[in-house]
C-alpha cells in the first residue's frame, strides 16, 4: 500500500492486486491487534544494527525514507503514535485498524486502482524477465511491477508463498525462514543449575505482560540455555507471535493434577512417611529424578537440611505454590541470533538497495516481507516495510 500510493503520488498509473476481500489482513493482527508499527530509535546506526548482517545494505533506503519519515507520514495523515518499552511505538489509539485506515485512505486518495479478491494466479517470465501477470480471466503487464506478496507465517492472511515461486521463476534465490522448531532461551540461574535434568509430567504456562496466553502438558528439558524437549519445540512457533506483543514470561507446574490444596496434602503425606530425613533428603524422591537440589534454591529462606518433622505449615505452604509455578524468563528462541523471530526471502545482495530494484529484472521490485533480513521483534519488521516499500514507489 504505501509502495502503491508512493508510485502515484508521483504522478504514474498504479493498479494493486490483492487475492483477499479487503487490504491489510497481517497487519490488522499484528501486535496483538495494536500493532507495533515501528521501532522509535532516533541513532539510526543503533536502530539498524538490529538487521544484524543486513544492515550494510539499508543505510541508502533508510536515509531516504527512516523512522523519523515514518512517523511523519502517519502522523501528517491523522494517526498519532506514542512510544511505549524498548522503544515499540504504536497508534495512540492503540488499533492496529487505524493504521490500515490511513494507507487505505493514502491508496485512495492518491487514486491507486484497487482489485480487491484479484489473485495473481501465475506471472509470466521470458529471457529470465517478466512480462506480465495472470488473473483469473485476464492479464496485464506493466513497466514496473512491485512484489509485496509477503512471506509464509499466517498464510490465512494471504501470505502463502506466491512471491517466492515467481522470484524463483526469474532466478532468485529464495532463502528458507529458520523453522520455528526451536528451543527456547530463558534466563533463570535455576534452570541453568539443573541443566540436563528433565522435568517429568509438569505442564507450561506462557504469559505475556502478565496475561495469561497458552499451556502445554509433558516433559520439559532444561539446558544452560533454557528450555528444550518435544514440549517446547512445540511451543516455540506461538511463542514467537508472542514476541512480537511484549515481554513473554512462563510458569511450569510440576504437578498439574493437583490443586494447591491436594498437592500440600501429599507433602504432608510424604513428610509423615520420612519424618527423620532432612528436608533435602526427603524431597529427593518427591521432586522428578535430580532436581530436588536446583529446586530448592528457589526458596531460600526454607533451611533445607532441617528435618521434615519441624518444616512449618508456612513452609510447607511456600514449597508448593513454589512447585506449582517455577518461574521462567524468556528472552528469545535459540538458532535465532540476537532474539531474531523472522527471516526468510530474497538475500540483499540480489538488490539494488537504493532503489530495491531487483538485480535479476530491471522491471522488478521486491519489499517487505519477500526480502531475507533477520530481525527481532519490537516494530523493525513493519519499519523494513515502510522504508523498502517508500523506496520502491520512489524509483517503480
Ligand atoms: C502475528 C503477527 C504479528 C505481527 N506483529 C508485528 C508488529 O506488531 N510489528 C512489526 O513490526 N511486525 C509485526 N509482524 C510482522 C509484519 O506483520 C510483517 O512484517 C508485514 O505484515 C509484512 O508486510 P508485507 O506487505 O511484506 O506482507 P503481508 O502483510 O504478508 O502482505 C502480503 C499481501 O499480499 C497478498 N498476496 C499474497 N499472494 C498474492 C497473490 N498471489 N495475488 C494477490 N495478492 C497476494 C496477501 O493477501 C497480503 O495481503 C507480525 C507478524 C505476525 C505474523
Amino acid at each position: 500500500m504505501i509502495a502503491a500510493g508512493r508510485v502515484a503520488e508521483r504522478g504514474k498509473r498504479v493498479l494493486l492486486l490483492e487475492k483477499n476481500k479487503r487490504l491489510g489482513e497481517k497487519l490488522r493482527i499484528s501486535g496483538g491487534g495494536r500493532c507495533n508499527i515501528t521501532n522509535a530509535e532516533e541513532d539510526v546506526k543503533v536502530l539498524l544494527s538490529n538487521y544484524g548482517e543486513s544492515e550494510k545494505f539499508l543505510h541508502s533506503a533508510f536515509s531516504e525514507f527512516g523512522m523519523k519519515d515514518a512517523f511523519n507520514f502517519f502522523e501528517s495523515r491523522g494517526l498519532p503514535l506514542k512510544v511505549e518499552d524498548r522503544k515499540r511505538a504504536f497508534p495512540q489509539s492503540e488499533k492496529a485498524i487505524d493504521v490500515v485506515n490511513t494507507l487505505t485512505s493514502y491508496v485512495r486518495e492518491e487514486k491507486v486502482e484497487v482489485r480487491i479478491a484479484t489473485p495473481v494466479r501465475k506471472i509470466v517470465v521470458s529471457d529470465g524477465k517478466i512480462e506480465k501477470v495472470v488473473i483469473s480471466g485476464g492479464e496485464y503487464s506493466a513497466d514496473s511491477y512491485i512484489f509485496a506478496t509477503g512471506g509464509v507465517s499466517h498464510p490465512e492472511t494471504g501470505s502463502t508463498g506466491d512471491g517466492f515461486l515467481w522470484l524463483e521463476e526469474l532466478g532468485h534465490t529464495v532463502v528458507k525462514p529458520t523453522p520455528t522448531i526451536v528451543p527456547l532461551k530463558a534466563k533463570n540461574a535455576w534452570i541453568k543449575s539443573l541443566s540436563g535434568k528433565t522435568l517429568t509430567g509438569g505442564k507450561i504456562t506462557f504469559y505475556l505482560e502478565g496475561k495469561k496466553k497458552f499451556s502445554q502438558a509433558g516433559n520439559i528439558l532444561l539446558t544452560h540455555f533454557g528450555l528444550s524437549g518435544p514440549t517446547i519445540l512445540n511451543c516455540a512457533g506461538k511463542v514467537a507471535d508472542l514476541l512480537y506483543e511484549g515481554k513473554v514470561t512462563a510458569m511450569i507446574d510440576l504437578f498439574p493434577m493437583l490443586d494447591i490444596g491436594g498437592l500440600d496434602t501429599k507433602l504432608q503425606d510424604h513428610f509423615d512417611k520420612n519424618k527423620n530425613k532432612t528436608l533435602r533428603n526427603a524431597m529427593r524422591d518427591f521432586l522428578p529424578a535430580g532436581t530436588a537440589d536446583g529446586l530448592l534454591t528457589l526458596v531460600p529462606t526454607v533451611d533445607k537440611e532441617k528435618k521434615v518433622h519441624s518444616v512449618t505449615k508456612e513452609e510447607r505452604r511456600l514449597l508448593v505454590e513454589t512447585f506449582k509455578e517455577l518461574p521462567v524468563n524468556i528472552t528469545g528462541l535459540m538458532g535465532f541470533e540476537r532474539a531474531v523471530v523472522a527471516d526468510g526471502g530474497v538475500p540483499l545482495t540480489e538488490i539494488d538497495t537504493r532503489t530495491m530494484r531487483s538485480l535479476k529484472d530491471s522491471k522488478l521490485f521486491i519489499i517487505g516481507d519477500l526480502l531475507h533480513i533477520k530481525r527481532p521483534s519490537g516494530g523493525y519488521s513493519l519499519q523494513l516495510c515502510w522504508t523498502t516499500g517508500y523506496v520502491a514507489g520512489d524509483n517503480a
